[in-house]
């Protein structure tokens, strides 16, 4: 897995290699009250952002693997938590 940190430009990349991959959202400093598992597909976090917000620049980054549990221990690790699910992809 590859956390994503002040790069839109790779992020982005790895979302168009990987799309069957997994993604978690976090903030910056993972917190377990801020932890969102998507599909690399989903609309909410990859395209143009919305003016004014960006990818990996502000205050979270995108933790990225081709597996679901990676991320999930990845997670644990972090936070000691486990990742919410998005309600837009349904991962
Ligand atoms: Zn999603």
């Amino acid at each position: 897995m590859v956390v994503f940190l002040d790069d839109d430009g790779r992020y982005l990349e790895w979302l168009r290699k990987h799309p069957d991959g997994f993604v978690v959202n976090a903030a910056r400093r993972p917190r377990a009250d801020y932890l969102i598992l998507h599909r690399a597909n989903c609309h909410t976090i990859s395209g143009t952002p919305a003016r004014g917000s960006r990818w990996t620049t502000g205050d979270y980054l995108k933790a990225c693997a081709t597996a679901e549990a990676e991320l999930r221990a990845w997670a644990r690790d972090e936070t000691k938590a486990e990742p919410t699910g998005c309600g837009s992809c349904s991962p």
